[in-house]
């Protein structure tokens, strides 16, 4: 059922272990410009969201225009990072393991992020996977895409059907992973399938945007790759 060509992963949250951290100080800042929320107020509300939304949102709780707000946030996401490091989800070089083990019958990968090239560079490298999709394929493709470089974020299916089409497949031979509800919605509006990976998110909020599958660990995933991962080279 869920043979794929492609696996298209996101970032932050199926990769890298980012979200702590980032709705940590995005929380922290929206804190300091008046408006209390905590940590895990920041991952049931602006996690997986583009930025400007997010902006929105609190300017128009705080009724005040906030311009520098992004730019805070930012520089001290970034020096946490450095300070801090994140680390790689558990499982997932288990995951690529299994993958690279099945040679030319191995789905094809790529990360596809909300995030700016610079954060999922520094943080892929920190966790160690950075080499491990920025390696060219066989057709000598990239296999990095951020919404910053096409103006387009999730939910808007448009970095899904960018990655997909610079990477060779239809959309219907794609399988997202997505640990966000926004990322979900993403993958269903680009006629993708999509497997919930439930770490932060309720593995029921995953299902009710519309998620296929929902697993809450890379075993869970393993368990199921006969199902999955089935594709020949293409
Ligand atoms: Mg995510």
């Amino acid at each position: 059922m869920l043979d794929a060509e492609l696996i298209i992963f996101d970032c932050d949250g199926v990769l890298v272990d980012t979200e702590p951290l980032t709705n940590r100080v995005l929380a922290q800042c929206v804190t300091d410009a008046g408006w209390e929320v905590d940590t895990a107020y920041s991952i049931k509300h602006f996690k997986g969201r583009n930025l400007a939304d997010i902006l929105h949102d609190v300017e128009t709780k705080l009724n005040r225009s906030l311009p520098d707000l992004l730019d805070e946030y930012r520089r001290r996401m970034y020096e946490a990072i450095e300070n801090d490091g994140v680390p790689a989800i558990a499982g997932i070089h288990d995951l690529l393991d299994t993958l690279d083990a099945m040679n030319h019958n191995a789905p094809h990968r790529c990360v596809a992020t909300n995030a700016p090239m610079k954060k999922a560079t520094l943080t892929l490298t920190g966790a160690g996977l950075f080499d491990r999709f920025t390696h060219r394929d066989r057709a000598g493709q990239i296999t990095m895409f951020s919404a910053y470089e096409i103006g387009k974020w999730k939910p808007d299916p448009g970095l899904f059907l960018h990655a997909a089409a610079t990477m060779g497949h239809k959309p219907e031979h794609a399988i997202v992973i997505e640990d966000s509800v926004a990322g979900v919605h993403a993958a269903i509006n680009a006629g993708m399938r999509v497997i919930g990976f439930a770490d932060l998110t309720e593995p029921t909020a995953l299902r009710d945007a519309g998620a296929h599958a929902v697993i809450e660990s890379y075993a869970e995933l393993l368990e199921l790759r006969d199902a999955v991962f089935t594709a020949g080279a293409p």
